[in-house]
C-alpha cells in the first residue's frame, strides 16, 4: 500500500532526543533544541522573531490575541482553508468573513478583498494553499490603505517564497505548522513569526501563561510574574529535538519533494495537454515547496472514482476542505462576501496524490501509470 502520508524523519531526531534528555537534561520547553530552532527559522525567514508553539492553530490564536481583536470585528479569509484559519479567531469572538478563491492557486483571490471590508473588518488572514504564496504586494497594499493587519497562515508554506521573500515573513504574522503531515514535523506543533519586535515581549508573555518568565530565564529580571492573560503555547524540548533533526537538512528534503513533483507533472502532462486533467499552477513569483501535489478531476463523480480506481490499486488519494461557509460552524460564526463562484466546484474536483519525503521514484510512476490508466479506461 502506498500510504497519503509518512511523517518526515530525517535520521539524527532518535540521536537529538537522547541528548534533550541524557545531556541538556532539559525536556520542558524553550531550551537548547527550541533556541537552535528559533535561529534558524528566523535565519530562513528573515523575520524580526519566530517562536515555536504547540501548534499551527495555536500561533494564529496568539495572532489574534496580539492584535486584540474584539467581538464582532471581521476577519477576511478564504472559506477554501483548514478550520484552524477560521477558529483562532472565532475564539475571541470575531466574524470571519469569506471570500472566493482563484480557481488556479486555489488561494484567496486579492481582486475580492476590498469589496469585502466593512468599518468592522480588522485583519486579513490568507492562506498560502500548497505552499504557493498568494498575491501579497496587492494584498499589503489593500491592507496598508485600510489599516488592517494581515496574518499569514503559512502552515503549508515552510521554505516557500513570494518575490524571494520566504511566506509567513510578509504579513504582520506568519504561522507555520510542523504537524506530521508537513514538510517539516515535530509531531505537532508549530511557529509564530514576527515581522515587527515589538510584538516580541507581548508574544512571550502570552505563550509563558502570561507570565514574564521567558525573561527570567534570559536573567533579565530576577523574578517572574502574572503580567498579562495568557496560556501555554510553548512545546517540549522533546518535540524541538525532533524538529531540529529535520531543520538541519530542510534543504535536502525540499529538493528530494520538488523532484517528486516535477516527476508527477511530468508523468501526467499528457493528460493535462489533452484536457484530461488540470495540474497545479505556480505564478512566476512564487518558489513553491512541493507541499502538495494535486490534480482536478472533471467532476466530483469523477473524483470519487478515481479514488476508488487508485484504491483498489493499493494507493491512497485524499480530498480536503468542505469549504468553511457550508460547514455548521462556517454558518454560524460567519459569512460569505460576494458570491461562491469557485469554493465549492473546484474543491470538489481537487484530489491530492501521495507526496512525502521517502516517496520514491518508482512509486510516483507507479501512481501516475494509474492516474494515466483511469482515463484510458474512461
Ligand atoms: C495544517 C494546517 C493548519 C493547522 O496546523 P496545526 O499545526 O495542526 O495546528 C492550519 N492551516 C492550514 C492551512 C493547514 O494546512
Amino acid at each position: 500500500m502506498i500510504p497519503f502520508n509518512i511523517p518526515p524523519f530525517a535520521g539524527p531526531e532518535m540521536e537529538y532526543l537522547r541528548q534533550a534528555c541524557e545531556v541538556n537534561r532539559k525536556i520542558s520547553g524553550d531550551g537548547e533544541f527550541t533556541k537552535q530552532c528559533r535561529a534558524w527559522l528566523e535565519e530562513q525567514t528573515g523575520t524580526a522573531a519566530c517562536l515555536l508553539t504547540t501548534s499551527c492553530t495555536h500561533a494564529l490564536e496568539m495572532a489574534a490575541h496580539l492584535i486584540q481583536i474584539g467581538q464582532g470585528e471581521e476577519v477576511i479569509m478564504p472559506s477554501y482553508t483548514f478550520v484552524s484559519t477560521a477558529d483562532a479567531f472565532v475564539l475571541r469572538g470575531a466574524v470571519p468573513v469569506f471570500v472566493d478563491i482563484r480557481p488556479d492557486t486555489m488561494n484567496i483571490d486579492e481582486k475580492l478583498i476590498e469589496d469585502a471590508i466593512t468599518d468592522r473588518t480588522r485583519a486579513i488572514a490568507v492562506v498560502h494553499y500548497a505552499g504557493v504564496g498568494c498575491e501579497m504586494d496587492t494584498i499589503l497594499e489593500i491592507a496598508r490603505r485600510h489599516h488592517l493587519f494581515v496574518i499569514e497562515d503559512a502552515a503549508q508554506g515552510v521554505m516557500a517564497t513570494y518575490k524571494g521573500k520566504a511566506l509567513g515573513a510578509i504579513g504582520d504574522f506568519g504561522c507555520y505548522s510542523f504537524h506530521e503531515t508537513k514538510n517539516y514535523s515535530m509531531g505537532e506543533g508549530g511557529a509564530i513569526l514576527l515581522r515587527d519586535g515589538v510584538y516580541l515581549e507581548d508574544a512571550e508573555i502570552l505563550r509563558e501563561k502570561g507570565t514574564d518568565r521567558s525573561k527570567y530565564y534570559r536573567g533579565q529580571v530576577d523574578k517572574y510574574s502574572w503580567k498579562n492573560y495568557g496560556s501555554s503555547y510553548l512545546p517540549s524540548e522533546l518535540n524541538a529535538a525532533y524538529l531540529m533533526a529535520q531543520l538541519t537538512v530542510a534543504q535536502e528534503i525540499n529538493e528530494v519533494r520538488l523532484a517528486r513533483w516535477e516527476q508527477y507533472r511530468e508523468e501526467l502532462s499528457e493528460l493535462e495537454q489533452a484536457g484530461r486533467i488540470e495540474l497545479p499552477y505556480i505564478p512566476g513569483e512564487c518558489r513553491h515547496n512541493a507541499h502538495m501535489f494535486y490534480i482536478k478531476c472533471r467532476d466530483l463523480e469523477e473524483r470519487t472514482a478515481l479514488i476508488g480506481f487508485l484504491k483498489d490499486r493499493e494507493i491512497l488519494s485524499v480530498f480536503h476542505y468542505v469549504p468553511l461557509h457550508s460547514a455548521p460552524a462556517g454558518r454560524r460564526f460567519g459569512r460569505f462576501s460576494g458570491e461562491d463562484r469557485y469554493t465549492t466546484g473546484e474543491s470538489e474536483r481537487l484530489l491530492r496524490l501521495p507526496m512525502f519525503h521517502q516517496l520514491t521514484e518508482e512509486q510516483v510512476s507507479y501512481i501516475a501509470e494509474n492516474v494515466r490508466e483511469f482515463y484510458r479506461n474512461r
